[in-house]
């Protein structure tokens, strides 16, 4: 199930338990086939998380000071083909949706919400279920015009509260040498904030 990253030059592998974020114009696809019949037998988990990262994607995307007029329009898209797809059970639809987020997102970057979920990530949460807390508290932190829309999302989709075994103190230390994801979000942020944030994704404090 793809996510919209066969539209983007990132990849993510895993080095030594640690999920590291790679970069190269050789990661673009030649050629990507996108049609929703390669979803059936697909694991329902796998498609949720996968449909929650993509909506992470656009919404973060559209936000993001990388970002143009290009890279919003395909990302707004995106999240509004996702969101009626999930708010109205048209899982069919979430090919379509995800792959115009990697093509927005792609060209533009992720911020706050991904920044927070590699805390997560390296515990081994998968990617787009930690997404729905982290993503969740970075656009209430972000004042983003998605905040309540992606919180319909992810009570739709059923997610659980997070659980971090790092302390929050030491967890933000490390997500604070993520200028990656950081520098282009649309509100600078302290250590204090994210270790606010964290502390109310483990409260589930949405
Ligand atoms: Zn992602």
């Amino acid at each position: 199930m793809a996510t919209g990253a066969e539209m983007t030059t990132y990849c993510v592998l895993k080095f030594e338990g640690k999920k590291k974020l790679l970069q190269d114009e050789r990661f673009l696809a030649d050629v990507a086939v996108i049609d929703s019949y390669f979803m059936d037998g697909t694991p329902e988990a796998i498609v949720k998380n996968s449909v929650c990262d993509a909506c992470a994607q656009a919404t973060e995307g559209y936000d993001s000071k990388r970002g143009n007029e290009f890279t919003k329009m395909m990302c707004k898209s995106a999240f509004d083909i996702l969101y009626d797809a999930i708010m109205n059970n048209k899982p069919e639809n979430y090919p379509f949706g995800s792959m115009l987020s990697g093509i927005g997102f792609g060209n533009a970057s992720t911020t706050l919400g991904h920044a927070l979920s590699y805390a997560f990530s390296n515990e081994g949460v998968p990617h787009g279920y930690s997404l729905s807390s982290c993503t969740t508290v970075a656009h209430r932190f972000n004042k983003s015009i998605f905040y309540d829309k992606f919180k319909e999302v992810i009570e739709k989709l059923k997610f659980d509260k997070l659980v971090l075994k790092a302390p929050v103190d030491q967890a933000a230390d490390v997500i604070m040498t993520d200028k990656g994801h950081l520098d282009p979000n649309p509100l600078p942020v302290t250590k204090q904030d994210v270790m606010q944030l964290l502390q109310d994704i483990v409260n589930g404090k949405m």
